[in-house]
């Protein structure tokens, strides 16, 4: 069985580690979302499939009442949404985001094209 580690940067949480980690959804949509959630846009282009079967986010990102305890295992309900992620953590992909917004000088774009 592969290894997985918790695809929220900065959360270290792997399979093996004593918390549960959770596929992907299946279809794109929720996956999209999941993504969006966890900061991860630069996996946006990878399909929900790809996703689902390499990707895993860890139980810490999701409340109590989005999954059910099982006798063995933690099973995610249908169409729970990751939400606890830690602002601290999460800084990183606020100031990307900050950076590709304000187009402030024309010469960057100039060399782009
Ligand atoms: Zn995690």
């Amino acid at each position: 069985m592969p290894g997985y580690t918790c695809a929220f940067r900065g959360c270290h949480s792997k399979t093996g580690g004593g918390l549960a980690l959770f596929a992907f959804p299946k279809d794109q949509t929720g996956a999209k979302l999941w993504l969006q959630a966890c900061c991860r846009t630069d996996l946006m282009s990878k399909t929900a499939e790809q996703l689902y079967s390499n990707y895993k986010l860890c139980e810490l990102h999701f409340e109590d009442k989005c999954y059910s305890v099982g006798a063995s295992r933690k099973c995610l309900l249908p169409n729970a949404h990751p939400t606890l992620f830690p602002s601290a953590i999460k800084r990183p992909c606020v100031e990307q985001d900050l950076e590709e917004a304000p187009p402030k000088k024309t010469l960057n774009r100039i060399t782009i094209f």
